[in-house]
């Protein structure tokens, strides 16, 4: 016996959502699914009228349907949407993401710049890997990728003048950064996870979630649903990552504890609200002595890492 929506009450259910116990009709699925990512936009104002919005597109589901999301969302939000994708030099990996991201912009009408490591640091992320193993520098290849690309998305937005920069973070990734940081001890970090930015710089483009609180396989369905070209290959890099560990332990804790994911993002959303009277008043936002950016540190991470590579960043 098929059992019926839960919402509608009419059309046979097709998608469980254990945690909340719901039962969806396909139909009410799409509905429920998109109205959640407006409610997160709305609910933290991540976006307001006349914001010109740069969206990160990896070209993986999550940012394809994140720019289908924002897409669908720009008339009646009145913002202006441009989208990148930043190729980080991995063989054989980013080439079929870029095409699907820049076939997505340009079935939504929207403008696309593809940007790379190589053009902007003169070397490509495999290359950087190699010459920190020579040197027998031991951060993983993640961290050098993540801190790079971060770099490289902000100067992109400040260059086009977008006040605000969206990334396709679900609530899986959320959940893994939140255990990964409390792991590591980085109180800072938690307090920097949130939907957006608790600190604000003039060279600091707001990074903005609005799938924050969307779980990562309801992101898989929505896109089989909207027939978004999806792609598997998977970074060579990521299984040496400790988050492929965190990510198998926590679903392993949601198959067995459904809503678990949902308790760690909010646990932490409670905590940066404890802690943005006291932590957040201590961060100081100081400029980097090296690129003038703005970093918490005298010498931002970018910097920093190019003096532990022997190597020096060219001028933007
Ligand atoms: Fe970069 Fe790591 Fe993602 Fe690969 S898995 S693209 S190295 S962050
Ligand atoms: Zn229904
Ligand atoms: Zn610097």
């Amino acid at each position: 016996m098929s059992i019926t929506c839960s919402h509608c009450k009419a059309r046979p259910a097709f998608f469980l959502r254990r945690y909340s116990g719901e039962a969806l009709c396909k139909n009410c699925f799409i509905v429920n699914f998109e109205k959640r990512v407006y409610r997160t936009i709305k609910k933290h104002e991540l976006i307001t009228w006349g914001d010109k919005v740069l969206a990160a597109v990896s070209g993986g589901k999550d940012s394809l349907v994140l720019l289908h999301l924002l897409a669908k969302l720009r008339k009646k939000l009145k913002f202006e949407l441009i989208a990148i994708t930043v190729d980080e030099g991995v063989r054989g990996y980013r080439s079929r993401g870029i095409e699907l991201a820049q076939n997505e912009a340009r079935k939504l009408g929207i403008e696309h710049f593809v940007v790379s490591f190589k053009d902007a640091y003169g070397f490509t992320l495999d290359e950087i890997v190699e010459i920190a193993q020579k040197r027998g520098i031991e951060l993983h290849p993640c961290s050098f990728c993540g801190i790079l690309r971060r770099r490289l998305i902000n100067e992109t937005a400040l260059k086009v003048g977008a006040n605000k920069v969206a990334t396709a973070h679900n609530l899986d990734d959320e959940a893994q950064t939140v255990v990964i940081n409390l792991i590591r001890g980085d109180l800072l970090k938690v307090v920097r996870l949130g939907v957006k930015p608790p600190i604000s710089h003039e060279k600091f483009v707001p990074r903005i979630k609005p799938l924050r609180y969307t779980p990562e396989n309801e992101i898989a369905v929505y896109a089989m649903l909207k027939r978004i070209e999806l792609y598997d290959v998977e970074c060579p890099y990521i299984r040496l990552a400790m988050r492929d560990e965190i990510r198998n332990f926590l679903n392993e804790l949601e198959e067995k504890h459904p809503g678990t994911k949902h308790s760690i993002v909010s646990s932490a959303d409670k905590l940066v609200q404890e802690l943005k009277a006291t932590v957040v008043p201590k961060i100081q936002i100081k400029t980097c002595k090296i690129c003038g950016m703005p970093s918490t540190r005298e010498i931002c991470r970018t910097c920093e890492l190019f003096k532990q590579l022997g190597i020096s960043k060219p001028s933007p």
